[in-house]
């Protein structure tokens, strides 16, 4: 170390630190990566090594980016999971006595992001902590950018405990007592602290009263959450606004593997928004509105009232177009109030951000009265509920300028009239100007040198400038020669620089003012941070209730009814996606019954493509919807609600994890069978399908039995094995339904109606040969089927041969042919959705 220069051995020792990040080092208008930083961060960003002499025998490795651009590099490094300490200078080089000093001002890392082009708008960025003890656990969830943090407790399993945390989709995760084993898989990077390390106050100092109403647990989760929070941001954490405890039992509980199959916010294969529930609801006008509808699917209801709340807001401003269109145009213009007061209580917002909060404000009573012209007492108490923040807006209104600068150190954001003092030296400094300016004409006059002319640069300041031609006219008892050109001499006079001196001390005051009067108004603004917190949240709610409207006016919903019976009634139900890409004429709606009396379990049959996992879908969205507080894609439906749903269903295996597909099939049917209640939904297509026939069958057969008899769930089930239907004579709650298909001409078309009943065979074959498979495969299988329908063999001779894997391919080959369909299928999916666990590595140190 002492070999080292001063700067290099200051580096180090800040280093030490911040080991677990990369240390963004201020040299002048660079920020310099030295050693392994270096080395990695060249790597990752793609920028040239060098190295520098650092006093040690060898060169020491560097890198580095220029400050202004800085932000692009830091969002590529938190994008892959790292974190990165900003080092500032902290004094004026100028005056440094040796090196100059510095400190790291702030942590960057994944989940405590702040800045708007870091973050994405319509989402969330959570940051979760878990604190852990045996089988139970607490969890709280921040996103700083908003603001909110959210707090609640699970027992039963450490797993579920996980399972609650991963439904914020942490872009970091905060862990404090025992490590869940299913950790490794949680594709975020994690931030082990010890007990010993939280800071047990902090929860309490934050929120007050509020935090010591928590179970301890609860309060410890949200002191490690602050604990470690606070020492990456060092600043203010003024705009974490009220805490929220909820217990997960008031919301439809969906464990990831069904959040992922049922497609809500994401598809399944390229993980976009675009063909998600989401993007069929996602009406949403405002970036907080759109962060809101997500939060809502992520959670959908599981309590009456307030679904009926939701539907009757919904209900109408449905049946209100015109206001609708209205409130649409308003919310356009309300920027993203949370995170502009978010930045402001933060201290980092510029007049810019400003002037968008004044401008949202502005919109704010043109919303109310629309509401309140509705003459929906719903809609009208929402709107009562709207702080127009009208004291905030006036002193906005009063202090900025309408198109101020990005930057809050030049000037230019406040208006006249707003402070004396800056007026003061506004008219002073003009007043200098127009002297000056005046000058030019006086001294032409009074020298007779028409070419004289009024000058200003950086060096000299304000000057008088003869060309050569005139020097004999210059009165060189007044002037005094200052810089000689080729053509020309600069002069200056005493009036000259007195006036010069004034007005630039009048600028350089007026900056220096107006950032201080600037801060102030910030700081003022900041302490209202609850209210505009309040008035966001209204807002994004009205937005969501006018995206459900008009989806639901658009589409044909209908509102469903909720009821408390058991039933399900859906008649002409959709897939609402799927029917939004077929466009609607082509989809063949369906109706469906499910009760607790005689069809609790409905067995579906018919070969593929038919449109059986399709209509399972479409069950379990109808709840989802519903619960979230939407009108649903039916001409009519009546609703029991369901607490949980569980799915297995389809392709999307987790080969990731290293399990077979059957093995994921069965800990997906093990998960169902343990958690689920009678007031739950379960879909499992083809349930058995990885294994023999007689395996397959005799397992799907135990899990039927097992759902009948011992969790009365509603359960949707389908199956190629038609040697199952009869259980619909064997267990008094089941009954058959088949996806219609009829063939025609040697042909099999797909009717995708649900009906009533058995199917009557099972068309694998023809599936086979709408694959395209050859001709001579398709010819002999036919032969083999008909010899073994003959001998009705006992031995498992067909084994599903080689149909498991078409089985799911006929799904897909129309969109992609055959070829690519099973080059995917033996494609590992791992590449795609994780990053490898070296980049992560830095993160969890
Ligand atoms: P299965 O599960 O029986 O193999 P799917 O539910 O995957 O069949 O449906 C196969 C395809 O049929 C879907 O991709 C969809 O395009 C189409 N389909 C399914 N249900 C319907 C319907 N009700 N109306 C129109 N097309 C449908």
């Amino acid at each position: 170390m002492a070999q080292y220069t001063p700067m290099i051995q200051q580096y180090l020792a800040i280093k030490r630190e911040y080991s677990d990040a990369f240390l963004f080092f201020r040299l002048g208008d660079f920020y310099e990566l030295f050693f392994e930083d270096a080395i990695k961060a060249s790597r990752e960003l793609e920028i040239t090594l060098t190295g520098r002499e650092g006093g040690g025998e060898e060169r020491i490795p560097m890198c580095g980016v220029p400050h202004h651009s800085a932000e692009a590099y830091i969002a590529q490094l938190l994008q892959k999971g790292y974190k990165v300490a900003i080092c500032e200078q902290v004094e004026d080089p100028k005056e440094a006595k040796g090196v100059v000093r510095r400190e790291v001002t702030r942590v960057i890392t994944p989940g405590t992001m702040m800045e708007g082009k870091w973050l994405s708008e319509k989402e969330n960025n959570y940051i979760a902590a878990i604190v852990a003890t045996g089988q139970s656990g607490s969890i709280a969830a921040c996103d700083l950018s908003t603001g909110e943090m959210h707090v609640t407790s699970l027992s039963g399993s450490l797993d579920a405990v996980v399972d609650e945390a991963l439904q914020y989709r942490p872009k970091e995760l905060v862990l404090s007592g025992v490590v869940p084993s299913i950790l490794p898989a949680v594709n975020a990077p994690v931030n082990l602290l010890a007990q010993e390390q939280v800071d047990n106050g902090a929860a309490e100092r934050q929120y007050g009263p509020a935090a010591l109403e928590l179970a301890a647990e609860q309060q410890l989760a949200v002191s490690a959450l602050l604990t470690y929070i606070g020492t990456t941001q060092k600043r203010s954490l003024a705009h974490l606004r009220a805490l929220r405890a909820y217990e997960a039992r008031q919301f439809l509980q969906l464990d990831p593997f069904s959040r992922r199959n049922l497609e809500l916010t994401e598809t399944i294969r390229d993980k976009a928004k675009h063909g998600s529930l989401l993007w069929l609801l996602d009406r949403t006008e405002t970036a907080m509105g759109g962060r809101l509808l997500r939060r809502w699917l992520e959670r959908p209801l599981y309590t009456h009232s307030e679904i009926e709340y939701r539907l009757n807001a919904v209900e109408q401003l449905k049946a209100d177009m015109l206001l609708r269109s209205d409130l649409r145009t308003l919310l356009d213009q309300v920027y993203d109030l949370e995170r502009l007061i978010g930045r402001t209580a933060y201290g980092n917002a510029n007049a810019r951000d400003l002037v968008q909060l004044r401008h949202s404000l502005d919109a704010i009573p043109n919303v109310k009265a629309a509401l309140h012209a509705s003459g929906s007492a719903i809609l009208s108490a929402i709107a009562e509920e709207m702080d127009e923040c009208v004291d905030i807006k006036d002193l906005l209104e009063r202090a900025l300028v309408d198109d101020p600068p990005i930057s809050v150190r030049d000037g230019g954001m406040l208006k006249t009239g707003y402070d004396d003092y800056l007026d003061k030296l506004h008219i002073a400094s003009r007043e200098g100007k127009h002297w000056i300016a005046q000058l030019e004409q006086s001294e032409r006059e009074a020298t007779g040198i028409r070419s004289l002319k009024v000058g200003f640069n950086k060096v000299f300041g304000y000057y008088l400038e003869v060309s050569r031609a005139n020097l004999a006219s210059v009165p060189l008892d007044r002037y005094e020669r200052k810089q000689t050109l080729t053509n020309a001499e600069r002069y200056i006079t005493p009036e000259l620089k007195e006036k010069e001196a004034l007005i630039l001390e009048a600028e350089e005051k007026m900056i220096e003012l107006e950032y201080q009067l600037f801060t102030e108004i910030r700081t003022e603004v900041a302490k209202h941070v609850t209210r505009i917190q309040a008035l966001a949240e209204r807002v994004a709610t009205i937005d969501v209730l006018q995206s459900f409207a008009t989806v639901s006016d658009e589409r044909g919903f209908t509102r469903p009814h909720i009821v408390t019976t058991g039933e399900c009634v859906i008649t002409d139900g959709r897939h609402p996606v799927v029917e939004a890409v077929l466009n609607s004429e082509k989809y063949v709606a369906n109706d469906a019954h499910l009760d607790q009396q005689g069809r609790q379990i409905l067995l579906i049959t018919g070969p593929n493509m038919a449109g059986k996992s399709t209509y399972m879908r479409q069950i379990a969205l109808m709840f989802v919807i519903a619960q979230v507080g939407c009108f649903v894609p039916a001409s009519y439906a009546k609703l029991t609600l369901v607490d949980q749903i569980f799915t297995r269903i389809g392709a999307a295996d987790d080969l990731v994890g290293g399990h077979s597909t059957f093995m994921v099939e069965m800990l997906e049917t093990k998960n169902a069978l343990q958690k689920a209640t009678a007031n739950s939904l379960i879909l499992l297509d083809e349930i058995g399908r990885g294994t023999s026939t007689y395996d397959g069958m005799a397992l799907a057969q135990a899990v039927i039995e097992y759902i009948h008899e011992e969790i009365g769930a509603k359960t949707l089930f389908s199956t190629h094995y038609h040697e199952l239907t009869r259980l619909e004579e064997m267990l008094s709650r089941v009954v058959n339904v088949n996806a219609r298909c009829e063939e025609r001409g040697g042909k099999l078309l797909f009717l995708h109606r649900i009906e009533q009943g058995r199917a009557d065979k099972s068309y694998g074959i023809h599936v086979a040969e709408l694959a395209a498979l050859p001709d001579k495969v398709i010819a002999r299988a036919r032969q083999i089927l008909h010899e073994l329908e003959n001998e009705k063999p006992t031995a498992p001779a067909t084994e599903q041969i080689s149909f498991d894997s078409l089985w799911m391919a006929p799904q897909r080959v129309a969109e992609r042919g055959l070829e690519q369909v099973l080059a995917a299928q033996s494609m590992p999916i791992a590449t795609e959705q994780h990053p490898s666990k070296e980049q992560m590595v830095p993160a969890t140190m």
